[in-house]
């Protein structure tokens, strides 16, 4: 068994003597910064002026712009988009990095890949939960909390690891469970899950099982109860009991379809497939077409991003998500 972290492990005394600042106030930003300060950490959030600084103002941070937040703390976590973060690292965040003082990711991508390559007097580490920002706020003002996972790639101070951990509670990720990795471990599972399973994987199921309905003459209102809505309910049911406590719920007719059935969709093609994913990951093949797609000024991924949103079950989806306001949190 890995070795896990929860509240009663971590004295979050190391981490109350300093200045954090939380660059950026977008998915993960907001929950960081917010939960920190809720811990009674002492935050500041350094963002440029626009929509997140008003946003952190209105929340009722302590705002700065990236340089100045970067210069006054001591633990500088960057909350930045991963693509973005080279150069916002270069022109704003080193100048005020001196020594002694903690950089901080939620993710271990610059740092792995070599696009950030920290001085050697800092300490260096990721605290990165496993679930999306806004639920790693939403979870923690319902008492819970995300899991998360944390890494330390350099330890000049001798307390890295204590200030990860501390860092981890006060965002609440140590009421569910904190494990330890290394930044390549966490870099390239990370990128698998997301491409594999939770984003890729799911969204081209859930498109395929749409498609096929509607094209075969079913109403593409059921279609979308059927193939997206309905999905959440069951991998509600797999968090709380993991797949025998789903099938547990299930009907026995749902439970014979889903062991017949599931592995003539996932097969071994498709298992190799996944493999692949998983090697161009490794590689550096995959980050560095991500990297140059940014530096071409995403035509692809503007492209993709159009037709997707045009795509039918989006726009059945919306008419109906409408209809249940308890469903649109966001
Ligand atoms: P978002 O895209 O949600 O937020 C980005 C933030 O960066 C915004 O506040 C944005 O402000 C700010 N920003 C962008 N460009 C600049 C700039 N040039 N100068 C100053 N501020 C800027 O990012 P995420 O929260 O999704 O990702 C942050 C990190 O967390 C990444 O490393 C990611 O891999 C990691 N992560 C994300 C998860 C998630 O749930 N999304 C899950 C786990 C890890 P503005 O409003 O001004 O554009
Ligand atoms: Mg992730
Ligand atoms: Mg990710």
């Amino acid at each position: 068994m890995a070795k896990m972290y929860y509240n009663n492990d971590i004295n979050e005394g190391v981490l109350k003597e300093k200045k954090i600042a939380v660059i950026g106030y977008g998915s993960q930003g907001h929950a960081h910064a917010r939960n920190l300060k809720d811990s009674g950490f002492d935050v500041v959030v350094g963002v440029r002026e626009g929509k997140s600084f008003d946003q952190a103002k209105e929340d009722g941070m302590t705002v700065a712009s990236v340089k100045e937040a970067s210069e006054q703390a001591d633990v500088i976590m960057i909350l930045l988009p991963d693509e973005r973060q080279k150069k916002i690292y270069n022109e704003e965040i080193l100048p005020g990095l001196a020594a002694g003082k903690s950089l901080v990711f939620a993710h271990g991508f610059n740092v792995h890949f070599d696009e950030i390559k920290p001085p050697a007097d800092v300490d260096v580490f990721l605290v990165a939960p496993k679930g999306p920002g806004h639920l790693v706020r939403r979870t923690f003002e319902a008492g819970a909390g995300v899991p998360a996972l944390f890494a330390v790639y350099q330890d000049v101070s001798g307390n890295a690891q204590d200030v990860a951990l501390a860092y981890a509670k006060g965002i609440g990720s140590a009421r569910a469970g904190v494990l330890e990795t290394s930044f390549k471990e966490e870099t390239e599972t990370d990128l698998f899950g997301e491409q594999a399973v939770l984003c890729g994987g799911t969204t081209a199921l859930v498109k395929a099982g749409f498609e096929i309905l509607v094209e075969a003459g079913y109403q593409p209102e059921l279609a979308y109860f059927e193939t997206l809505h309905e999905l959440k309910l069951i991998v509600d049911l797999m968090y709380e009991g993991g797949l025998s406590g789903m099938r547990y719920s299930i009907s026995d007719t749902a439970q014979w379809g889903d062991y017949v059935a599931g592995d003539r969709i996932i097969d071994a093609g498709t298992k190799d497939r996944m493999r692949e994913l998983l090697s161009e990951i490794q590689s550096g093949e995959f980050a560095r077409g991500w990297i140059q797609e940014n530096e071409d000024n995403r035509p692809q991924f503007d492209a993709i991003t159009e037709k997707e949103e045009a795509h039918q079950i989006e726009t059945v989806g919306k008419k109906l998500r409408d209809m249940m306001p308890f469903v649109n949190q966001r």
